[in-house]
């Protein structure tokens, strides 16, 4: 690719950036997950991701805050309060099952997401694929363009940009593979390095000039991203060009829907920045569909399940 295409594309990944400002934050996405799974309460929060105090009351009311959670009253008899879910919030409900499907994929020794969840149209576990509603065909890193709209939009870049150097929290501290998934989505940095490189090699320079990221930054979330076997290097000439390898294409769907969901609730009435394009040719509009019956996957035909325990220990 030539450094002039290379500068047409520049930042052109910006719906992305703009659902990370407000999902990309350590722990933010952990604790979706934990509201997903029907966790309500201050105590059942801390306790299941033993967070310290302090940052989880800070996350919360930030989660609030942007309308991702509400407070209500427990019951009608009791004032004590607990977090429930907005639309808005569930409405992030295909980065989910891609978070549970790549951990059902790539099931590692601690169960990140110890939940089962079931298509009710057909009775059976998920099984899903990413696909186009027009033509039907696999939506991934390969069928996929993405074209600048027009008119273009500027990025709302100033607070993603100021969490770029922040330290990685949630990623460090669930350094344990089997939480990739569930942490590498609460890092933004993480996310758009991946997100440009599934779609194509780069070097440092190019992969700082797409993502607007540091050398400093790009390198430490690089090393980790390698650490966690998603992206190799090569030499190419005199320059280190880094790829996606196969097992981070399960990131892909998750990031899509990123996109979009940051296409519905956070684009105050404009158009979209970008066109998401797929093979077919027909603006993307991408879902998952079931492996076992073809289904469409929504919230209404999917039911959460305790995995039994002999499941568990597999
Ligand atoms: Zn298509
Ligand atoms: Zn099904």
């Amino acid at each position: 690719m030539s450094d002039q295409e290379i500068q047409k594309q520049v930042r052109v990944a910006t719906s992305l950036s703009r659902a990370l400002e407000i999902i990309g934050e350590s722990w933010t996405m952990l604790i979706l997950k934990e509201g997903f799974n029907g966790t309500r309460q201050f105590g059942e929060f801390q306790k299941n991701l033993n967070i310290p105090k302090q940052t989880l009351a800070e996350r919360l009311t930030y989660l609030c805050e942007n309308e991702l959670l509400y407070k209500r009253p427990i019951s009608a008899k009791k004032t004590s309060l607990q977090y429930a879910m907005t639309a808005k919030a569930l409405d992030l409900y295909n980065v989910m099952y891609s978070v549970w499907l790549w951990h059902e994929a790539h099931r590692a020794r601690i169960d990140v997401l110890p939940f089962d969840l079931i298509h009710t149209s057909c009775g059976k576990v998920l099984g899903a694929t990413f696909r186009c509603r027009h033509c039907q065909q696999p939506a991934t890193p390969d069928s996929v363009t993405f074209e600048p709209s027009d008119p273009p939009q500027e990025a709302h870049e100033s607070r993603l940009k100021r969490r770029k150097g922040a330290a990685v929290t949630a990623g460090k501290s669930s350094s344990d593979k089997g939480a990739i998934a569930a942490s590498l989505v609460g890092d933004a940095p993480s996310n758009e390095i991946l997100f440009h490189l599934l779609r194509q090699p780069l070097n440092l320079q190019n992969l700082s000039l797409q993502t607007g990221l540091n050398a400093n930054v790009l390198r430490e979330r690089i090393e980790r991203l390698e650490a966690l076997d998603l992206i190799d290097s090569t030499q190419v000439g005199r320059r280190i060009e880094y790829a996606a390898k196969e097992r981070a294409n399960g990131f892909f769907p998750l990031l899509i829907s990123l996109a979009e969901w940051g296409d519905r609730w956070c684009n105050h009435a404009n158009p979209p920045p970008e066109m998401r394009l797929h093979s077919c040719q027909e603006l993307l509009n991408a879902n998952y569909f079931c492996d076992h019956c073809d289904g469409r996957i929504e919230p209404r035909n999917i039911r959460v399940q305790p995995r039994s325990a002999s499941i568990c220990q597999a």
